[in-house]
């Protein structure tokens, strides 16, 4: 036991030491006071590009002109992490304003199998709804954020303040829940032909309008987009089978076609229309505390899946969103408010493997079709002679969750496992497969996003209640698609950096820009957010910590 004296003479003695003066005053350089923090900004805009890897930023970032080229004078970090194995939207957007990963937010994929979910067949869950819900019927889900385990900023911001605003827009009904969260004051998606809302909630006069305004384009249809000069070299057709090929598609749409509307760079136009309709409408940035305007653009993502990252496509979409986003940017500029911008990705994304054939990377390929869990279900049930009414193994991709019957007993299931293991381990297209076990004894790691194991990247996103028996991850290169269909050539999803790698980057006026090479994760968005809130939160809150996101000696963490 150290007396009161003594610990008040070792304190005194640590006192002398931190006060004492430099010795070499002129080695030592100038203390200054910390400049006083900023006030809060008046608007948070979260913009996720779906599927902008971090490689189509670096293709494209000497393009830019609009929006992308003034968040370019930013805070850029070039090489964020989604640092999850289960690179998909879902997951992807729910790690950004929460700033946890899906082990976390309990988000492990896009959808999953519930095999308890007995009133289903197929016992699959969509990520963003509420099955539980009476009014869900097949095909037609109750969109909610029922599933994820954990608030966002926008909940953050409203418990600090319940006068904050919290707003998303989207093409996509997952973006919206995921960034919005349990307490959305105005959340919209696109439907078949117009934008839609929560059941039970009618859509603002400002969305009726834009509705209305879809419908007389879509009716009159629009012309082929212009291509600009620079995408001279991505036009070459790419041959995906059957007469079909990809590489040389200009986005006309066809009158009446919404669908045509839907998969062009239009949709991401209006989408941030509606964002600005709604800054307008709700009065956003002028209220008595901060707002969040979230808008996910999903345009770049039906891009890739459609006609792969590297064709004339993809070039006349990075240079129409860069237009959208600088009308967007302006509009809010002529507000005079003092708004903060993040931009970032739910996933990277991998050019289709023809093309990839073509320039450069040989070993990229289709996947095997046999590694579909339920094939490879009938191939073990016979090994075992087990004899099922129902699928031994139930997953709706060749990479990712797969799952075990429950209608067999505890020893056949251990058989199961070790067959599913070994089979997985022996195939050539397999780069690492674990079983829920394995996942369950891990831990989420901390550092560099680039050095983490094929076991850290799949433990970032492992739920005990919501992951497979046995998570599989591909290798390097094998595209999830064994058949390239129309809409559906190419994909992301994999553990390897085309997936996980994407840009983030942070612009308020008056902030000092640069650009930091080193590795950060998008679980760092909320807390660097939050900093600048002035948002007092639990240490543990997050995954993340903050970055400082002012170039100059000035810290925006605190
Ligand atoms: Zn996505």
């Amino acid at each position: 036991m150290v007396s009161l004296r003594l610990r008040l003479a070792l304190c005194a003695v640590g006192m002398a030491f931190a006060w004492a003066p430099p010795v070499q005053a002129d080695t030592v350089p100038p203390v200054r006071a910390a400049p006083p923090l900023r006030p809060p900004p008046k608007l948070v805009v979260t913009i996720v590009v779906d599927q902008f890897s971090a490689d189509l930023f670096a293709e494209y970032r000497q393009r830019f002109t609009g929006g992308l080229a003034r968040l370019l004078t930013g805070a850029v970090y070039p090489s964020a992490f989604q640092s999850h194995a289960s690179t998909e939207t879902c997951p992807g957007h729910s790690t950004i304003l929460t700033g946890v990963h899906p082990s976390r937010t309990g988000i492990v994929s896009n959808g999953w199998i519930d095999l308890s979910l007995t009133r289903r067949a197929d016992h699959r869950v969509y990520c963003a709804e509420d099955e539980a819900d009476p009014g869900a019927a097949p095909g037609l889900p109750v969109i909610s954020a029922a599933h994820l385990r954990v608030p966002t900023l926008g909940e953050y911001m409203k418990q600090s303040d319940p006068r904050s605003r919290n707003v998303a827009v989207s093409a996509k009904d997952r973006a919206v829940v995921m960034l919005g969260g349990h307490a959305i004051d105005a959340g919209y998606w696109f439907g078949k032909t117009g934008f839609e809302t929560f059941r039970g909630r009618q859509p603002s006069p400002a969305v009726v309008a834009i509705n209305a305004a879809i419908s007389r384009e879509v009716a009159r249809g629009d012309p082929v987009s212009a291509v600009p000069i620079w995408c001279a070299q991505h036009n070459l057709p790419i041959n995906v089978g059957r007469n079909r090929t990809v590489g040389t598609g200009r986005f006309q749409v066809a009158p009446q076609d919404f669908e045509a509307f839907h998969g062009s760079p239009r949709m991401d136009a209006v989408t941030l229309q509606l964002a600005g309709a709604m800054f307008d409408e709700m009065q956003l940035g002028r209220g008595p505390a901060p707002d969040l305007l979230s808008v996910s653009l999903s345009v770049t993502d039906y891009v890739g899946h459609a006609y792969g990252t590297e064709g004339q496509e993809m070039c006349i979409q990075m240079a129409e969103l860069d237009r959208s986003l600088g009308r967007f940017l302006t509009k809010l500029d002529a507000s005079g408010i003092d708004y903060e911008v993040v931009l970032t990705a739910d996933h990277g994304g991998l050019d289709l493997p023809e093309r990839l054939y073509q320039q450069g990377l040989p070993t990229a390929r289709r996947v095997d079709p046999q590694l579909w869990p339920p094939t490879m279900g009938i191939a073990i049930a016979e090994e075992l002679r087990l004899n099922l009414s129902e699928p031994l193994l139930y997953g709706d991709s060749t990479a990712g969750d797969i799952y075990v019957s429950r209608a067999i007993t505890p020893d056949q299931r251990t058989r199961v496992i070790a067959a599913l293991m070994a089979r997985l381990k022996l195939h050539p297209l397999v780069a690492a497969a674990f079983t829920a076990a394995e996942l369950a004894a891990g831990r989420v790691p901390s550092g560099n996003p680039q050095d983490w194991s094929l076991l850290d990247r799949a433990r970032a996103s492992f739920d005990p209640e919501r992951s497979g028996d046995v998570v599989v991850l591909l290798a390097r290169g094998v595209v999830p698609i064994s058949t390239a269909l129309p809409g559906m050539v190419a994909t992301h999803g994999s553990a390897w950096d085309y997936d996980r790698r994407v840009p983030l980057l942070f612009w308020r006026r008056g902030l000092r820009g640069f650009e930091q090479p080193a590795p950060v994760e998008t679980v760092d968005i909320a807390p660097t957010l939050a900093a600048t809130l002035g948002l007092r939160l639990p240490p543990g809150t997050f995954d993340g910590r903050c970055l400082d996101i002012d170039g100059g000696w000035a810290s925006t963490c605190n």
